[in-house]
């Protein structure tokens, strides 16, 4: 995507102002950058230096703030699952700015004001719960802000308070409908519609989830560094890519190894760059996050550009005999067999010199498992010319959870 006159002007007017503000993280990162010197595409993607999670990190505690002490209304903090964690702080208008795009995300996806907004994400340090609950009430809609967990007050709250929108993670709302399910509350419940953030899905789990809840699912995209959840979603017209608003954010999609923007419409990292965020702004933040640009124009008829939903992260990314194996690549073949689940898990190892990859997944009652094992097998060797090992398991055998997981666990390097 093309930067805009205006997108340019806001860059240069934030790389000018943070160069100002004192602050050493930015002072160093543009010290060989004249801001007026970046005048079109070309010499914006060669002056602005990429940010990764790491010069983030290298800012904790608070060294990332552009603005006066005194102008910082909240911290929030990334899940950062190892060392240290990264601190975003916010102004009072990075916070209501945050508030209009998740407001704009539930009109993409039909919500109004007469909806009934379940939240299941946490709330507190990391940005989840709050953002859902922030643009909730923007809209005007009633939040229930139930955050995570317990399992049995969040379907009691479903059904008697009537719920007509429910918030959470791919897992937890795969968990929600599978108990609604086994329950047999289904009548009793009143959502139409479910918001799921925060991690990848595949086509069966939200097949699966559309299937037991019969509601329609919409992606909403966000990370903390970048405000959090909520700055795209796709709209109820198409559910091929998420708008991303690009008056707030400006977004490449680049090759991982080489840092230069990927053909048109092809997978690369989604790296963002804020127009007008104050507190923290982002320069060329590189998200590990993988998508591709949907070229095609959405039916909605609204200019917001679109990417595809997360395909996976670059450092999911795993090579086993020659071949680059994502989560997607992995359920594009379980989906390809029937009798599947949406639960799969893969396991990597180095055994006798040789990479030894084993799929674990889930069937329904009745199947046959031989055959599904066969199946994957051939699926494999057909496409990737490797056959890996295969354990089929009943549905419900494979660990849920009301966290992000990470399906591929690669114990080569261990
Ligand atoms: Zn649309």
């Amino acid at each position: 995507m093309n930067l805009t006159e205006k997108q340019l002007e806001q860059i240069r007017a934030q790389i000018k102002r943070v160069k100002a503000c004192g602050n050493p993280f930015y002072t160093e990162r543009f010290k060989d950058v004249n801001p007026d010197d970046i005048k079109d595409q070309e010499s914006f993607e060669r002056l602005v230096p990429f940010c990764t999670k790491q010069d983030l990190r290298d800012a904790y505690p608070l060294g990332l703030a552009a603005v006066p002490e005194e102008e910082i209304v909240r911290i929030h903090s990334s899940s950062g699952t190892t060392g240290v964690p990264v601190i975003v702080p916010y102004t009072q208008k990075d916070v209501d700015d945050w508030a209009t795009m998740f407001a704009r995300c539930y009109e993409l996806a039909g919500i109004t004001k007469k909806d009934r907004i379940q939240i299941t994400p946490g709330y507190g340090l990391w940005t989840a719960g709050i953002g859902f609950q922030a643009g909730c009430e923007k809209l005007g809609a009633m939040a229930v802000p139930m955050g995570p967990g317990n399992t049995e007050k969040q379907l009691q709250f479903m059904q008697d308070l009537k719920s007509t929108v429910i918030c959470a993670t791919s897992s937890y709302a795969l968990l929600l409908a599978e108990q609604v399910e086994a329950r047999g509350i289904k009548n009793n419940i009143h959502l139409k519609k479910g918001v799921i953030g925060s991690e990848r899905w595949g086509e069966k789990m939200r097949e699966r989830i559309q299937s037991i809840l019969g509601i329609e699912l919409y992606d909403i995209y966000g990370l903390t560094e970048c405000y959090g959840p909520g700055i795209g979603v796709n709209c109820d017209k198409s559910d091929k890519g998420m708008h991303i608003f690009d008056d707030f954010i400006y977004v490449e999609i680049l090759d991982p190894e080489t840092g230069k923007p990927v053909p048109e419409g092809q997978i690369g990292e989604i790296t963002l760059t804020t127009l007008v965020k104050e507190g923290a702004p982002l320069f060329r933040f590189r998200t590990h996050d993988l998508a591709a640009f949907v070229t095609e124009k959405c039916p909605c008829g609204r200019s917001y550009p679109r990417i595809t939903q997360i395909l996976g992260r670059s450092d999911d990314m795993v090579k086993v005999k020659g071949n680059i194996i994502f989560p997607s690549t992995l359920e594009d073949v379980i989906k390809s067999v029937p009798g599947t689940s949406s639960e799969y898990r893969a396991k990597i190892e180095h055994e006798d010199g040789k990479d030894k990859m084993t799929v674990y997944v889930e069937v329904e009652m009745g199947v046959d498992r031989v055959e599904v094992e066969l199946g994957i097998k051939y699926v494999f060797k057909q496409k990737y010319n490797m056959t890996p090992e295969v354990v089929v398991v009943g549905i419900g055998e494979l660990p849920r959870s009301e966290k992000k997981t990470k399906r591929i666990e690669d114990l080569r390097f261990e």
